[in-house]
């Protein structure tokens, strides 16, 4: 997969270096292109934002920088093109395991106020929000699709790690989780998962993911 990411801050995406989206680089699982907008603007200055038309507080970015940067890096548009925005659809395990089936992404992160609506008109194919609260910038949203989409891609996560039993993998929340010691501060783990008993722990296990569910998610199982 290659992903393809414009933005005003490349330096951001050092963060995907580490852990398992550094791994995955590394094994050249993924390979992901970091470009400035600013390299691509016309004006003397490298300017990038001005003030709306209609007035109103803050910047917008301006669209000539974003279009010519978006042409040059997907000219024959054979990407996915994303624009993080607080106005899009709200980021869920179904998105993002249709996203990992694409070979090419294209995500582009606003900043300020946001970006010339042109723009997204002419060249964006969807909007992704990662939740309903508002960020200062695009660019941690997009690590965020990055890292929840590498999970999918094949051999990124190891043999012992598996999308198949997490949160959402089905409309319900995971169960909790114990390791060694057996015994922490006084507390146990509980009885049925040390009883070598197969089906009673997978049915605790579902008990526990529904109650939890319908604790602090009741809307995912009104979807069922
Ligand atoms: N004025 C915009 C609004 O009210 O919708 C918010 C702009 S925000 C300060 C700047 C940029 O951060 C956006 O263009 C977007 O790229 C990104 N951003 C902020 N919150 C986001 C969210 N929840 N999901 C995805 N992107 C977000």
């Amino acid at each position: 997969m290659t992903i393809d990411v414009l933005t005003l801050f490349p330096e951001m995406f050092d963060a995907l270096n580490s852990s398992l989206t550094g791994k995955a680089r590394e094994k050249g699982l993924y390979q992901l292109h970091c470009h400035n907008i600013r390299d691509y603007s016309k004006d003397r200055h490298k300017k990038c934002d001005d003030t709306p038309f209609g007035g109103g507080v803050g910047m917008v970015m301006t669209p000539q920088p974003i279009h010519d940067c978006i042409c040059s890096v997907d000219p024959d548009h054979t990407a996915k093109r994303i624009y993080m925005s607080p106005r899009g659809k709200v980021l869920t395990q179904k998105v993002v395991k249709e996203l990992s089936e694409e070979s090419h992404i294209l995500i582009l992160c606003g900043h300020y106020e946001g970006v010339d609506q042109r723009v997204l008109d002419l060249d964006i194919d969807m909007e992704i929000s990662i939740g309903d609260y508002v960020l200062s910038g695009g660019e941690i949203p997009a690590m965020a699709v990055i890292d929840a989409v590498l999970r999918y891609v094949p051999n990124v996560l190891g043999n012992s790690e598996s999308t198949v039993d997490e949160s959402f993998s089905q409309p319900m929340l995971e169960y909790p989780q114990y390791t060694r010691p057996q015994v922490f501060c006084g507390v146990s783990v509980p009885e049925v998962l040390v009883s070598g008993d197969h089906a009673k722990v997978d049915q605790w296990r579902r008990e526990q993911s529904l109650e939890i569910t319908r604790k602090n998610r009741p809307d995912l199982l009104e979807e069922k």
